[in-house]
């Protein structure tokens, strides 16, 4: 075979490998291109077999085709994988038989070529082109940005089809709502490092926005020159959607919709700099719905709700775009607005006019299903000019202010004033002091005598004082309110029954004063705690002292303001011998159809009509109906704040059982008692 020269230089010179072999698969040719191919001289090969060449599988596999030019006598192309020692090869290959002179068939041959090269080049490519037309949006641009390819992604993202875009340069798709300075960044940064990635809203083919997340590399050739940007790209909006969803919640209040305390805070931080800048003041209004609550009691809380819509709706009206309308609290509203002006005057003048208007909108009846009702506004209102303001401080005052508007009955107005600011900043530091107090012992008892018509002293009513150290003893005046409303009087209101029932323990010890009783002042806090009662009585038996000798002193306000749960725990007391006397009596204005409801060991007259005896007909009067009033339920009555000897036979001759007062007794330390 190797004999004909021609054939001889062809088969030496091509690239690719050819073999020949006899009928028995033995090598008879084996070119330098097979040589190299297989990584075996041809010396090695010549006369031997496949079998002592490859691995078994692959040899029989090689036979198999063989057995086919045989079979067929046909040539025939077969892209095969060998196994060549130095990894699997990719050959593509024609094999076909051969036959000698007489036209027998002699043998076979094979031309291969390796085609492993390409065969990986186009698996990439192949990659590639899925890796194209994967769910992201991909964009080739050449180096000046004009777009070369895109894929199916791009289209579904931006809506233009390859055809509408390719040529053309991507800023078709620009939205204009990033700023020309967005643009000249990303350049930069691609310039500088090959690289970009942010996100931007882009304008879909159809005039919608959406936001997309864009990641752009620059292709670089060998030297450095850019060849192509790449652009992949995938839409975001549901995303943005969802968490711009989940920021406005975060700043709104769901029912209605308006800015929150939070977001009203922002804002208000925003005003007092950019005031402070303008020298223009601004104003913050707290704006309450009088009797809302009525509302939401008798009408459910479904139907308050559509009220505080519409309330809303209407307050949105009465103002200006830019002014800040938000929910406060509950049904508490506020509304910030700016640019009043630079003159305090004139700006508190249109802060009116605001609220004004403000109020006129809620005015009308709110419909709600077929009903109607009425809530009109208390407004509470500060000014700022931004000067070293704070915000904290400015919900303060305005809060301040609304709470003044809400004293003065409904529908009122109120503007924050300096005073009020003083007031408020000496309660602060009163509440601190208060504090401190209790853990310093700086409270203690007074008591003051009670005395029967034939002058003994049957009793006393413990009094709290506050051994201030630099203020000296205060009276409860000054600081009991407070603690009712911080929250203090909890705590202080239970030291003082400890007190007082630990001298009563001390007076039983003592025939002079064992037959003594002792009133204890209840506040409205105190008393409402549910568990007052047993509060009560497990401190009368912790300080071992005789129930029958306490007796507690509530007001008409507090028994009045729940009046199942005030006879509950009355009738509790008294089953275990606890006095209750209604102090204050007749400074309330409650009928007194409902005061016989009260179980009740005594009435206290109160020091107002007292003091207007013997000379005020009308004091008179009142105290006689008192008198045979109590006397007709079967209840002691005691005069409080007698201070006179007149008062005191005026009463005596009413039949007055008891007194309390000046004439009498001041209240004293317990030493001196
Ligand atoms: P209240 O219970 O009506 O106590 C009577 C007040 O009248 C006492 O004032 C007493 O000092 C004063 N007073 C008695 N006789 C006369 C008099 O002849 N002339 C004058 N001008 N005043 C007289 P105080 O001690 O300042 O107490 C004021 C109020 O503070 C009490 O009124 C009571 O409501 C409350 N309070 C006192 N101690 C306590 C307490 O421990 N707990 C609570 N929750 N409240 C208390
Ligand atoms: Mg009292
Ligand atoms: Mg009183």
């Amino acid at each position: 075979m190797a004999d004909g020269s021609l054939v001889q230089q062809i088969a030496d010179n091509v690239s690719d490998a050819i073999v020949a072999k006899d009928l028995q698969g033995r090598f008879l040719l084996f070119n330098p291109a097979a040589e190299r191919l297989s990584g075996r001289s041809a010396s090695e090969v010549l006369g031997r077999t496949e079998r002592d060449l490859f691995p078994l599988a692959q040899a029989r596999e090689l036979e198999r085709d063989d057995q086919r030019i045989r079979r067929d006598r046909e040539v025939f192309s077969v892209e095969e994988t060998l196994d060549l020692g130095d990894g699997k090869h990719v050959l593509q290959a024609v094999k076909g038989p051969l036959f000698d002179a007489r036209g027998e068939l002699s043998g076979t041959f094979v031309v291969a070529r390796d085609i492993t090269r390409s065969k990986l080049d186009e698996h990439e490519l192949r990659i590639a082109a899925v890796v194209f037309e994967s769910q992201i949006g991909m964009l080739v641009t050449d180096a000046h940005g004009v777009v070369q390819r895109v894929n199916g992604a791009f289209t579904r993202i931006t809506g233009y089809a390859a055809e509408e875009i390719v040529g053309r340069n991507p800023r078709m798709l620009r939205s204009g709502l990033q700023p020309p300075a967005f643009y000249t960044d990303m350049w930069r940064q691609l310039r500088e490092h090959g690289h970009w990635q942010g996100e931007l809203v882009n304008r879909h083919r159809d005039g919608s926005l959406y936001h997309e997340r864009l990641d752009i590399s620059a292709i670089r050739d060998a030297r450095g020159a850019v060849l192509h940007y790449v652009g992949s790209m995938s839409d975001i909006t549901r995303e943005k959607s969802a968490s711009a969803r989940i920021e406005h919640l975060r700043y709104h209040d769901p029912l209605t919709e308006l800015p929150n305390r939070s977001l009203l805070q922002d804002r208000l931080a925003h005003a007092l700099q950019a005031d402070s800048r303008s020298g223009e003041y601004g104003a913050l209004l707290l704006l309450d719905l009088d009797d809302f609550k009525n509302v939401n009691d008798s009408l459910g809380h479904a139907f308050g709700d559509r009220v505080l819509v519409q309330a809303a709706q209407r307050m949105r009206r009465a103002i200006r775009t830019e002014d800040t309308l938000a929910r406060f609290a509950g049904d508490t509203f506020a509304v910030l607005v700016e640019g009043l002006g630079r003159s305090p005057s004139e700006a508190a003048t249109r802060a009116a006019a605001i609220a004004a208007k403000l109020r006129h909108g809620l005015e009308q009846p709110f419909r709600v299903d077929a009903r109607a009702v009425s809530c009109g506004a208390s407004i509470g209102l500060t000014l700022f000019d931004g000067d070293a303001e704070e915000v904290d401080v400015l919900m303060r005052e305005a809060e301040l202010a609304m709470y003044q508007a809400k004293e003065r009955g409904p529908g009122g107005l109120c503007f924050f004033e300096q005073a009020m600011q003083v007031e408020l900043e000496a309660r602060n530091a009163l509440e601190a002091d208060m504090r401190a107090a209790l853990a310093a012992r700086q409270f203690v008892l007074h008591y003051q005598g009670q005395f029967d018509a034939q002058g003994r002293r049957i009793g006393a009513e413990a009094l709290l004082r506050w051994r201030h150290p630099v203020r000296g003893l205060l009276a409860p005046g000054c600081f009991i309110e407070l603690a009712e409303q911080t929250g203090l009087i909890e705590p202080l209101g239970q030291w003082v029954l400890e007190q007082a029932c630990a001298q009563l323990a001390a007076w039983a010890r003592d025939a002079a004063t064992r037959d003594l009783s002792l009133a204890v002042n209840v506040s409205a806090r105190q008393f409402r705690h549910a568990d007052f009662v047993e509060r009560v009585l497990r401190t009368v038996e912790a300080a071992g002292a005789d129930a029958r000798r306490l007796q507690l002193e509530i007001t008409e306000s507090l028994a009045l303001e729940n009046l199942q749960d005030t006879v509950r725990k009355l009738r509790e007391l008294r089953a275990q011998g606890v006095g209750v006397a209604l102090d204050d009596f007749g400074t309330g204005n409650s009928s007194l159809a409902y005061l016989a409801q009260l179980p009740l060991d005594q009435i206290k007259i109160d020091k107002s009509f007292v003091d207007k005896l013997p000379q005020d007909p009308t004091s008179a009067l009142i105290v006689q109906a008192v008198l045979a009033m109590g006397h007709g339920m079967g209840l002691q009555v005691i005069a409080e704040g007698v201070e006179t000897q007149a008062q005191h036979e005026h009463l005596r001759a009413l039949g007055c059982d008891a007194f309390q007062g000046f004439l009498f007794a001041r209240p004293v330390a317990t030493a001196e008692f």
